[in-house]
């Protein structure tokens, strides 16, 4: 695997990645700290919207967003309008695709997940509900 000096997507400090990581170890490391914090939240409140928990856990919409990247986080309803397909902007519940799409990417998508992070995009709107995907 190749190792990389990129810009921490949240700091913005180097470091070496593996083409896969956006956060250095220090963000790395909180980023799973606010996580835990989300997951908490979401098990005492499970219909909680985005802008909720954004709010009650002073989190930026966008790092929110960015676990609905990564498929930590799942949005409940269907149409959204909050994430996006990013090949042709059909809502989604969570990830980069849509599922016609990430078929028709397949193996690209782990690749152009990695340019995706950090970029926070609109916030528009933010009051759709999330939870966790089963299993996970
Ligand atoms: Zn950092
Ligand atoms: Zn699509």
């Amino acid at each position: 695997m190749d190792i990389v000096r990129i810009n921490c997507a949240k700091c913005g400090r180097f470091f070496e990645s593996n083409g896969f990581i956006t956060l250095c170890p220090i963000c790395y490391k909180q980023d799973q700290v606010d996580f835990e914090r989300i997951r908490q939240y979401l098990h005492e409140h499970p219909h909680a919207k985005i802008f909720q928990v954004s709010t009650d856990l002073e989190l930026p919409v966008s790092q929110i967003k960015r676990y609905l990247r990564e498929e930590r986080l799942e949005i409940l309803e269907k149409d959204n309008l909050f994430l996006k397909c990013e090949a042709c902007g059909k809502s989604i519940c969570s990830g980069v695709y849509c599922d016609e799409c990430s078929r028709k990417y397949d193996n690209n998508i782990r690749s152009v997940y990695t340019g995706y992070a950090g970029n926070s995009g609109s916030n528009r709107t933010t009051s759709q509900q999330i939870r966790f995907l089963p299993g996970r």
